[in-house]
């Protein structure tokens, strides 16, 4: 019997009736721009989150993590109210909320994605539940609403104003490509990434740092992009070309000219990084996820040291493109190099992190992988 199965049938006495899992993300292209009605191309990584979940007739949730020690929390499935209860608990029982279920449940969720690295151990949680009752009850719910479903969740319930990118991934997600993601109609496109015959490897480098954005944060950036929108008299920045933006920069004061063209240029690069990967060029691809960084740090200023040191060192050492990605100011990095050079960039930014007196990184690789599934 698995480790999900076992401690399922320690804590709640009986077998689950569904088992249900949903990955983590990284993100190649298209950053801060889900929540702007952009364009965005992230993949699957192979770490998953397992819910295991049966119906009981005690009309109460119960709900326990392996990475909280199977500690179980409960509430009565007609008193759910969003920001309440552990935290870490509101993001299953905001799916149930959002889902509307009202039956009691026995949950037990372990994740395997590492939590708050920015691979989105958040999205893979509210999906692998999410997936998980909409098979138990026969929803019939699409993959598409099935994301909306679990975002509402996180916006809501637990009070976190993300995009809809992480929760798309991990529901939509195929294994070996990387998913081109509509964020206004959430119509998705399969971009190959095969990048194991060519030799390249994508190298996810956790800084493990966290810092609090100091002058005002991601609201703020949000609000200056929709400025930007209001004053140019337009639906989207996503309907403005960048040259067009350009021209039009005397309408707009400078902090939220330069939020903005980060967006509308980001929305540029994910189309362009497509052409690229169609065109199997992954130097040119390479450049465009440097791009990113580029603006990240200079035009939308979420970077910070430890990002960018492991950007710019990965590209010392050979990195065809390296950037931050999820929120910034902490969490991870990519880059895109050959498998051959991984050993030599982990060494060189493990020493350039110790003489620069920053916390030691840790390192993933993952291929693209398939998204969220019921395994029984
Ligand atoms: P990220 O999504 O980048 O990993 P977040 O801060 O958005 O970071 O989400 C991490 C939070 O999600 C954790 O602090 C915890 O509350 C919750 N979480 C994710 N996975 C699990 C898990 N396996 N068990 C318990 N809580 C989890
Ligand atoms: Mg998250």
């Amino acid at each position: 019997m698995s480790v999900i199965n076992s401690k399922f049938q320690e804590l709640f006495g009986a077998a689950p009736e569904v088992v249900a899992v949903a990955p983590g993300r990284v993100n190649l292209v298209g950053e801060h721009v889900d929540f702007l009605d952009g364009f965005v191309l992230p993949f699957a990584i192979k770490d998953v989150t397992t819910a295991a979940i049966s119906r009981n007739s005690d009309s109460v949730i119960r709900v326990a993590s392996m990475q909280r020690d199977g500690e179980i929390f409960e509430i009565p499935v007609a008193e759910l109210e969003p920001l309440t209860g552990e935290p870490w608990t509101r993001y299953p029982i905001g799916v149930v909320w959002s889902l509307g279920i009202k039956s009691g449940l026995n949950i037990l969720i372990d994740g395997q994605v590492p939590l708050g690295a920015g691979l989105s151990s958040s999205a893979a949680l509210e999906s692998s539940v999410a997936t998980a009752l909409n098979h138990l009850f026969d929803l019939k719910i699409t993959k598409p609403n099935l994301s909306l479903a679990a975002q509402k969740a996180e916006n809501v319930y637990v009070g976190m104003p993300c995009g809809i990118m992480d929760q798309s991934v991990s529901i939509m997600a195929n294994e070996g490509f990387a998913l081109l993601l509509d964020c206004r109609d959430l119509s998705t496109q399969d971009i190959e990434f095969d990048i194991e015959p060519v030799g390249l490897e994508l190298l996810v480098i956790d800084t493990q740092v966290h810092h609090a954005l100091v002058d005002g944060g991601y609201a703020e950036r949000r609000a200056s992009c929709e400025k930007a929108v209001s004053v140019l008299g337009i639906t989207s920045l996503r309907d403005i070309s960048v040259e067009d933006f350009v021209a039009r920069k005397s309408e707009l004061d400078p902090v939220t000219y330069i939020r903005a063209f980060h967006a509308v240029t980001e929305m540029r690069r994910v189309l362009d990084g497509v052409a690229a990967l169609k065109a199997n060029d992954f130097e040119t691809f390479g450049k465009i996820v440097t791009e990113c960084h580029q603006s990240l740090r200079d035009n939308y200023t979420v970077s910070c040291p430890e990002l960018d040191v492991a950007a710019d060192t990965a590209l010392k050492y050979g990195s065809l493109g390296s950037r931050m990605i999820g929120g910034g100011y902490g969490g991870s990095a990519i880059s895109l190099n050959k498998k051959s050079d991984t050993e030599k960039i982990k060494v060189e930014i493990r020493k350039a992190f110790e003489a620069n007196g920053f916390i030691a990184p840790r390192f993933f690789t993952s291929l693209p992988s398939a998204g969220a599934r019921v395994l029984n």
